[in-house]
């Protein structure tokens, strides 16, 4: 017996905007918990408990003050309590991630270990460039965080082997490639050096292979010149974070437009 799934085009197109729509309204309500923890992590507070409270004002915020995107829009961008303009980061964030989420899953096609591993990752990574932005630290626990993301999904790649064995060998040469240039930076400017974007780098080249390497470690020279040149020019402490992860997400969606165009490769 032949089975095929032949769903009616009107269908199909009901059903890929239902899953875009979701996929957005998903990463929105991510990206409104990251920021939230990485904005928690960064001031020593407890990242797990109690309620979010204003800035300003400190009146605890209510359930309905905390919908990602609807409750910004809705108070216009003030605290329902004291006033307070309630700075748009936030917001913009969250349209991004929920479009990055919706991009992944468009461009993807379908759910798999590697399509999870991938918002996960645009989740953690939204975070730590956050924290690293506000702190110019990369807290340990999005690493470790990042590593529990790559052990959960490795053993359900369709490549395991290939994916596994390429990850490793391409995390430790950029993580030697790093450390040394970190290192030479370090004598350069005869001060303490801080290797929390090498153990970053190695972290997220677990995820990329040989062919997203490549790409992810151009795209993140390019971006991490560019974000020092800014950083200087602002007079603050340099933060790669967000440079290094807008080259792993640039590597991934280049892995995912390569496998449509051409599969083989
Ligand atoms: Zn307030």
């Amino acid at each position: 017996m032949n089975f095929t799934f032949s769903y009616p085009l009107y269908d199909m197109l009901f059903i890929g905007i239902y899953l875009i729509v979701l996929s957005f309204i998903f990463g929105a309500v991510f990206a409104s918990f990251i920021t939230c923890t990485a904005w928690r992590v960064v001031r020593g507070e407890d990242w797990k408990m109690g309620h979010s409270h204003c800035d300003t004002c400190g009146h605890e915020l209510s359930t309905t003050d905390l919908f990602p995107i609807v409750s910004y829009v809705a108070l216009k961008g003030k605290c329902r309590y004291c006033g307070s303009k309630v700075p748009p980061r936030d917001l913009i964030f969250e349209i991004l991630l929920g479009l990055l989420f919706a991009g992944t899953l468009a461009l993807h096609g379908f759910v798999d270990a590697a399509v999870v591993a991938a918002l996960t990752l645009e989740v953690l990574l939204l975070g730590l460039s956050l924290a690293d932005w506000d702190s110019g630290v990369i807290p340990d626990g999005f690493l470790a965080a990042i590593l529990v993301v790559w052990i959960m999904t490795v053993g359900f790649r369709p490549d395991v082997q290939k994916f596994a064995i390429e990850g490793v060998i391409a995390s430790a040469c950029v993580g030697l490639l790093m450390a040394v240039g970190t290192a030479i930076v370090g004598k350069i400017i005869r001060s303490k050096v801080s290797y929390g974007t090498t153990k970053l780098a190695m972290c997220l080249m677990l995820f990329l292979g040989f062919k997203g390497s490549v790409v992810a470690v151009i795209v993140g020279v390019v971006l991490g010149v560019a974000f020092a040149l800014v950083c200087k020019s602002k007079k603050r402490k340099v933060s790669l974070a967000p440079a290094i992860s807008l080259a792993v997400i640039a590597a991934l969606i280049f892995k995912d437009v390569l496998a449509m165009i051409a599969p083989a490769v």
